[in-house]
């Protein structure tokens, strides 16, 4: 059974979120402290964190957690926004975010889609999809409903990796690192330049993405129905 931590101290909150999260099929452990996260860490298939515990920072918890070697996905809840929150939070460790007020349903997608990426469905599938993009890896072709792409190397790799961890956020220097590897062209600017052809391909709009939103501080997220 997949354990998920939550991690809260406000019951208004944490209460019914253990409940949608129970109804989901998870084995739920509700800690009201960090220290309580933290020592039960080990035990878990992902931590949902909120960012305001009483006794620890969440984003001293997320670091105290990575400190202990352990690679289980962070989901973090946070009513703090601004993006020097966000880029301390990825540097602590986390893999996505959820602002409060969250939507139950919002939060339950996030929660699937860390999963489904670190059980499983590794990205080199033989064809990965999200919404109406189908990449085909195999064959090298990617397509919007029936439509063909016609994508560069590059465009076609940014596309792959960001399907395939459709619903979370992948971070610049996944990014980087999948798509340009050793390539020396690949630099930060050259990602973003890449990114903004491949929404230009898919008809999209970087001020109101249907597909690939910008996650300020993290990296990019190919957007999901449930998401
Ligand atoms: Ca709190």
């Amino acid at each position: 059974m997949t354990r998920v931590i939550l991690a809260e101290d406000d019951p208004a909150i944490a209460e019914p979120l253990a409940r949608a999260l129970g109804r989901e099929g998870y084995d739920v452990v509700v800690h009201g402290t960090g220290q309580g996260a933290v020592d039960a860490a080990g035990e878990a298939d992902l931590i949902v964190l909120d960012l305001g515990l009483p006794d620890i920072d969440g984003l001293d918890v997320a670091r105290a957690i990575r400190g202990k070697g352990l690679t289980v996905p962070i989901l973090i809840l946070t009513a703090r926004a601004d993006e020097v929150d966000l880029v301390v939070g990825l540097d602590a460790g986390a893999d996505d975010y959820v602002t409060k007020p969250f939507r139950l349903a919002e939060l339950l997608a996030r929660v699937r889609a860390l999963l489904r990426r670190t059980h499983g469905e590794p990205v080199d599938e033989d064809e990965v999809q999200a919404q109406n993009i189908r990449v085909d890896v195999a064959a090298h072709r990617a397509f919007q409903d029936d439509r063909e792409l016609h994508l560069t190397a590059k465009e076609f790799e940014l596309l792959r990796v960001l399907v395939a961890a459709a619903g979370t956020v992948v971070s610049r220097e996944t990014l980087m690192r999948e798509v340009w590897g050793a390539d020396p062209n690949g630099s930060t600017k050259t990602l973003d330049m890449h990114v903004s052809w491949l929404r230009r391909k898919l008809g999209d709009d970087a001020n109101n993405p249907r597909y690939i939103s910008t996650v300020r501080g993290m990296g990019f997220r190919f957007e999901t129905p449930g998401g």
